[in-house]
């Protein structure tokens, strides 16, 4: 019981008493003690009332794809307006990449040192599919999985995103799937900007080669290093556009697999795809 409750109750005590007595004799000691209690009382802040800005927020860190969390309800989208990113990226060694296939692009890759990542890779995941596809996915990174087998999305996750694909009724090797960042990051974290410039370059090579009709960034990563945006929640599901080819933004297959009820919004995003392609009307 706080001060102020403790005072109202001894004061109601009291006045209860006076009127059976009105005159309550008190020590000099509970004097000074009721007169401070007053004073104390009258000027101790009233108890705030919650205001939705005060509670604690419903949305978690804009990063879909590293181990957070359970999910709070629905609102995980931050309700505040975003401010734009803009952090000066580094900037990493030039290479001149002009004149490269795909198939030399991929032995630049494998044999590249030009980040940290590469000291504590197994494998290089380049890309998965087909260079002559139509659609383009592009993750953040291999995880133990890819760093293994040195293809991208092969884990739990690729094989959710092997699903969505099929479900979009186009086969996973008529896509192009790649990564920003070709080496895995340690403990599944998220690359460094220095990392993702370093490695842009290949992926900006990439895209240029395969020349796909559209673009789907998959979470936080690709949205923020390839397209300079933040806020996965808030760009998800509306075309960008990068170098005029349009781009879908959603979320990463990992995090559908922590937040199933996420699969919706993803497939809403699908299915604009599908008819941006000709494959749904
Ligand atoms: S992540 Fe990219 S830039 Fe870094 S070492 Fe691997 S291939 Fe090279």
């Amino acid at each position: 019981m706080s001060s102020v409750t403790l005072f109202d109750a001894l004061l109601d005590i009291l006045e209860r008493r006076r009127r059976d007595n009105p005159y309550i004799e008190l020590s000099p000691e509970n004097q000074t003690f009721l007169t401070q209690a007053a004073l104390h009382a009258s000027s101790a802040p009233t108890p705030a009332t919650p205001t939705p800005a005060a509670l604690p927020p419903t949305a978690p860190a804009d990063d879909d794809r590293t181990p957070k969390p359970a999910p709070q309800p629905p609102g995980r989208e931050p309700p505040a307006a975003e401010a734009p990113n803009t952090a000066a990226q580094p900037t990493a060694e030039p290479i001149d990449l002009g004149n490269t296939d795909l198939v030399e692009l991929e032995t630049m890759v494998s044999a590249c040192t030009r980040c940290e990542l590469c000291k504590e890779r197994n494998r290089t995941a380049f890309a998965d599919g087909s260079a002559d596809a139509d659609l383009m996915f592009i993750g953040e990174g291999p995880g133990a999985d890819e760093d293994r087998e040195g293809i991208p999305f092969v884990g739990a996750a690729g094989q959710l995103l092997t699903k969505i694909i099929g479900a979009m009724k186009i086969r996973r090797e008529d896509v192009y799937i790649a990564n920003i960042v070709k080496c895995r990051p340690p403990r599944n974290r998220n690359p460094e900007p220095d990392e993702a410039a370093a490695c842009l370059p290949y992926l900006e090579r990439q895209i240029e080669l395969v020349a796909p009709k559209v673009i789907i960034t998959l979470g936080a990563v690709p949205l923020r290093f390839l397209l300079d945006q933040k806020g996965i929640r808030r760009q998800r599901g509306n075309w960008l556009d990068y170098k005029g080819i349009p781009v879908m933004p959603t979320f990463h297959p990992s995090y559908l697999l922590r937040v199933p009820d996420a699969k919706r919004d993803v497939w809403n995003d699908m299915q604009q795809i599908m008819v941006r392609l000709g494959i749904q009307k």
